[in-house]
């Protein structure tokens, strides 16, 4: 058997991370606290992890700008998910997030200040104060516009200083399991030498961000492949809520690159072609704060009135140019350097182009507020599953800006603690039986010998996803995006090509694994999004536009076979929020 002469080289840790973002490493941090051993496995250098993208800031009640309170923050964050989210995740994150934003400034995150002396905070989309009845909340903390970049620099200094073992530019290709359905741990691919390695763990956490690139116009950057998601396909465990993609209303026209929603929250203000500020008509109270689902659908509907900008009226402007100057270079530096390098624009003199982007995956691997990876029949033994790549569900259908570093610090760090802990509780090691299923499923895809290269298919995918899972969606247009995919995964199957057989930096078939990964979570947006007959959040259905509580207050599970087979279920919203916060029964969503 062919996959016999791989002989992979054999690793033993008490915690692996698969991810150095910001969750995995603030997840490794804790691990090597509780004084397990280690590993982190990243396919890129830690510090081109995606987080190093994020811009506009991080969320906390700390009230530094005015009266505030977790318990506004779990609300808002509650109403932003249209009532989907998890509530005993939501005021988990909610309740430690001051904790969280101390411990990154004591790490030395080199947050923006105020005048006083104490963190800077902007007003953000969907964020109030009063349970949505006072004025804007300021409660996003920045580092300039650049939040993320010193956020994942820090938690990597850290975590070198904290003794887990990194290994770079390691791609991990499947799961390992022992038979009782146990994690094992993972098969891993060294780019570097082209060995293939056997990472054995107590405890594995998933940490590989999300599935962006599914769609062609995304903020998400290439490696956004949504790896972890496959592997829990592979394994035949489902995925959750993944017919919830998050457009940004503010992808650069032509380039998608973000303008940061941090732009609006510094006073920027969004008009169409008639010089009007359309948003009052859409959200009268909090217009260009409202929230990302509410505004790019108001975007869609003025470019398709004819109210869009330039010569083919397809954008809307983003105006800076009434603010005032030392705003835009103590607040918005990298905006202006965006706006600049990208469109050849000075923000202080011309608007932006702007048109909606796919920015963020509000679906993923399914977990208990603890982190704990779950099917319909409970919790899988050793598996943990944050950031990006895990559905626990704070998102719910739609997340608020913000709100995605400050589930990566939480999260991360209780997963770390918790898989530490078991580590140190004499747990064996597990056999793994499924080696060779995993070895086998990357000789195939190295051994394609078809016609078809794993790029083209990779665009043709996009394509589909970006005219049939858009920002609406109808039966019809979902119907024939899932026939185009099925026909997509059976030229995968018969006619992939992957030229270069070798196994030292071989991108083609980087690309071949990336793209059987991404094309698995293609059909799990379409068909998901098929399945759930309404509107709520980021899923708006044409055909249905009216949110169901009585039948969808329920997350949908996907789940498929190699066979390109599927299966949809649902589970039902947690709405107790535990402890000693309230539950907040579902509302009519306003802004
Ligand atoms: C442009 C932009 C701006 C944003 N701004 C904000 C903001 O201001 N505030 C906010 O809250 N959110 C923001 N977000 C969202 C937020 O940045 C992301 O959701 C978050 O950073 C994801 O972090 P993560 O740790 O889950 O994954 P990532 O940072 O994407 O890291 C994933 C890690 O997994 C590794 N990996 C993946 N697959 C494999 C594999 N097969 N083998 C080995 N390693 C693998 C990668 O190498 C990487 O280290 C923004 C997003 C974008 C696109």
């Amino acid at each position: 058997m062919a996959v016999k002469a791989y002989n992979p080289i054999e690793h033993r840790f008490d915690v692996v991370v698969i991810g150095a973002g910001g969750a995995g490493l603030r997840a490794a941090l804790a691990a090597c606290a509780q004084g397990a051993s280690v590993a982190v496995l990243s396919k890129v250098p830690p510090t081109r992890s995606h987080t190093v993208a994020a811009q506009g800031g991080i969320n906390a009640a700390l009230g530094n700008r005015g009266a505030d309170n977790w318990r506004w923050h779990m609300y808002d964050t509650v109403r932003g998910s249209d009532w989907l989210g998890d509530q005993d995740a939501i005021a988990f994150m909610c309740r430690h997030a001051p904790e969280a934003i101390r411990e990154l400034e004591a790490m030395g995150v080199p947050f923006t200040r105020d005048e006083g002396g104490s963190i800077y905070q902007r007003a953000y989309g969907g964020q109030s104060t009063d349970y949505g009845k006072g004025g804007l909340a300021y409660r996003a903390c920045a580092a300039a516009d650049r939040t993320g970049h010193a956020m994942l620099h820090t938690l990597y200094q850290q975590s070198l200083k904290s003794g887990a073992r990194f290994f770079i530019e390691f791609v991990a290709l499947d799961l390992l399991w022992d038979k009782e359905g146990a994690c094992a741990g993972v098969l891993a691919w060294e780019l570097a030498t082209g060995d293939l390695h056997c990472f054995r763990s107590r405890q594995l956490i998933l940490a590989t961000g999300g599935f962006g690139q599914v769609f062609a116009s995304t903020t998400a950057s290439s490696i956004c492949t949504g790896d972890g998601g496959a592997m829990i396909l592979r394994s035949g465990l489902p995925l959750q809520d993944m017919e919830f993609i998050q457009f940004h209303p503010t992808g650069l026209y032509g380039t998608g690159v973000l303008i940061t929603e941090g732009a609006r929250g510094e006073g920027g203000i969004l008009v169409n072609g008639l010089g009007e500020r359309f948003m009052k008509r859409y959200a009268p109270q909090y217009m260009d704060l409202a929230s990302r689902d509410v505004i790019s659908r108001a975007v869609e509907q003025e470019i398709r009135e004819g109210r869009g900008c330039g010569p083919n009226k397809d954008h809307v402007l983003l105006r800076l140019d009434h603010l005032d100057a030392s705003v835009i270079s103590e607040k918005l530096p990298s905006i202006r350097d965006i706006a600049r390098t990208f469109a050849g624009i000075d923000v202080s003199i011309s608007p932006i182009p702007v048109l909606p982007s796919v920015h963020y995956t509000m679906g993923g691997v399914p977990t208990t507020a603890q982190s704990e990876v779950i099917t319909q029949a409970g919790v899988v033994p050793g598996l943990l599953a944050i950031g990006e790549a895990a559905c626990n569900s704070v998102h719910g259908a739609n997340r608020l800006g913000c709100n995605s570093l400050l589930d990566l610090v939480v999260f991360g760090k209780a997963a770390g603690e918790r898989a530490g802990a078991h580590a140190g509780q004499g747990h064996a090691m597990l056999e793994a039986e499924t080696l060779d299923k995993a070895l086998a499923h990357f000789d195939t895809l190295r051994m394609s010998q078809g016609d078809a290269t794993p790029a083209s298919l990779r665009r043709q995918m996009q394509s589909v996803m970006q005219h049939h899972a858009g920002i609406t969606r109808d039966e019809p247009s979902l119907m024939n995006g899932l026939r185009l995919l099925d026909k997509l995964w059976n030229q995968k199957l018969s006619s992939l090509n992957v030229r270069d057989k070798g196994l030292l930096w071989n991108n083609d078939l980087i690309e071949a694994i990336e793209l059987d990964n991404l094309l698995r979570q293609a059909v799990a947006t379409v068909a998901s999004a098929l399945h759930r007959t309404e509107s709520r959040g980021a899923h708006m259905r044409t055909d249905h536009p009216l949110r169901d509580d009585a039948a969808w207050l329920r997350h949908t599970l996907f789940s498929m076979n190699d066979k390109g087979r599927f299966k949809l279920d649902t589970r039902a919203v947690r709405m107790e929020p535990g402890q000693d916060a309230r539950s907040f029964a579902p509302e009519t969503r306003k802004y």
